[in-house]
């Protein structure tokens, strides 16, 4: 029988089985709960960002580890700082007070006991925005289990269905598997909900990056999503995949960005699969957007309003 806390770790598809207690594994944290920004946030998908803003908490770690990730600061380097309980309250709290539509937490698998304890203290302290889970999609099904009370949205990014791709992008080749079992899952138990406004109170919205180069991986996620989330959850299609090597990965393929013929050949695929609930993101073909998180506000002006950060604290 497995355990899922973190005294033996099997929370995500790696099933490290570690004591984090006393070991760190490949997301790279302990027992405590670690963050690296929290703020409103304008450019996620129109249901998600209302007009109020996605009450954004960025956790430090990460159980995918994409070479390629924005956040690879806080992701791979760990950046953030321990947070108390006290904290995470009065920061929810002050996303609350600011408007924003939702709690949104961003990369957050890794520290599910911990998670699955506070969030049940929120709506005690009248703290009752809709929770969004914003993950990569590989948690251990016994690991969801432990989630399904808390959670209203979820958002999983469902990077590949192609063991390949898996094995020579993502590095993690048992990836689809868990991924399809996972999505699956969310889906059957959030029908889709939403306000008179168009914003989301539950259900999933399946994202998926475009990968330059990988386009039958995409189509794949496209029929997959045709066959088991269409007209039960949206879908959102990513092209912004930048090319920006690190020191981990300094060899990183893709090594460009999509090319404009690939994102029209999704946009065929879309109308193949009868799929028009969803977004597509127009084509990105520059690194502006990239966000810096040694610095109080990442990401632009138009689209955050910054409450707290790793290094200044409350803002
Ligand atoms: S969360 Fe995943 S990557 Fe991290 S220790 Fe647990 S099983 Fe390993």
């Amino acid at each position: 029988m497995k355990e899922y806390s973190y005294k033996e770790c099997h929370l995500c598809g790696r099933d490290c089985g570690v004591d984090r207690t006393k070991e760190i594994a490949f997301c790279g944290q302990s027992d405590t709960l670690r963050m690296a920004w929290a703020g409103l946030h304008f450019g996620e998908e129109p249901p998600v960002t209302g007009s109020g803003g996605s009450g954004t908490l960025f956790f430090s770690g990460c159980t995918l580890g994409c070479p390629f990730c924005q956040n690879w600061q806080i992701s791979r380097n760990g950046m953030g700082r321990d947070i108390s309980t006290e904290e995470f309250v009065e920061i929810c709290r002050g996303l609350q007070n600011r408007g924003a539509e939702n709690l949104n937490l961003v990369t957050p698998s890794h520290f599910i006991p911990s998670l699955v304890e506070l969030l049940p203290l929120l709506k005690r302290e009248r703290i009752d925005l809709p929770i969004v889970w914003n993950s990569s999609g590989q948690e251990d099904p016994g690991a969801l289990d432990m989630l399904m009370d808390s959670i209203d949205i979820f958002l999983p990014d469902l990077k590949t269905l192609d063991p390949r791709v898996a094995r020579e992008i993502y590095h993690f080749e048992s990836y689809p598997t868990i991924a399809d079992a996972a999505l699956k899952r969310m889906i059957a138990s959030r029908p889709l909900e939403l306000d008179d406004r168009g914003v989301m109170k539950r259900g999933v919205l399946l994202r998926h990056l475009i990968l330059p180069g990988e386009m039958e991986s995409s189509r794949q996620i496209l029929e997959w999503f045709a066959q088991n989330g269409k007209d039960r959850a949206l879908l959102s299609l990513m092209s912004q995949y930048t090319p920006v090597p690190t020191v981990d990965f300094p060899d990183l393929k893709p090594d460009r960005y999509l090319a404009e013929n690939e994102y029209e050949k999704v946009l065929e695929w879309l109308q193949l699969y009868d799929l028009e609930d969803g977004y597509i993101q127009e084509l990105v073909t520059g690194n502006d957007w990239l966000p810096d998180f040694n610095d109080p506000s990442p990401f632009s002006s138009e689209l955050s309003k910054p409450l707290w950060h790793w290094k200044e604290g409350y803002l």
